[in-house]
């Protein structure tokens, strides 16, 4: 993974000022920052840590337009669900480039 952000000066503009190969990443990072245009997808990384900081779980999601948000995705992935349940005191961290909607907010809760 690479991420370029170069210095912006008055003459250039946020479009031009980022280069990634990782569209998925772009997409998340520059979400809703001054004239880019909001995606109509939301991206999500899961990351699941142990209490010493041991990496566990780490696996990207996406909405599936009109279906499935990306939070109930995450839930619905087996992978996801084996982690939660084989683990104990663990730290799990959503990234997300929009905030959950209630309905996702309520499942997440009982995590
Ligand atoms: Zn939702």
């Amino acid at each position: 993974m690479a991420i370029t952000v170069r210095a912006v000066s008055p003459a250039t503009t946020v479009k031009d000022t980022y280069h990634s190969e990782d569209d998925f990443l772009n997409e998340l990072l520059w979400t809703g920052v001054r004239d880019t245009k909001l995606p109509n997808r939301t991206y999500l990384i899961a990351s699941i840590k142990s209490k010493d900081g041991e990496d566990i779980f780490n696996k990207r999601f996406k909405n599936e337009p009109f279906l499935k948000h990306a939070e109930a995705v995450m839930l619905c992935d087996d992978d996801f669900g084996d982690a939660v349940a084989v683990h104990h005191d663990i730290e799990i961290t959503l990234t997300l480039n929009y905030s959950p909607c209630s309905s996702c907010a309520c499942e997440l809760k009982i995590l």
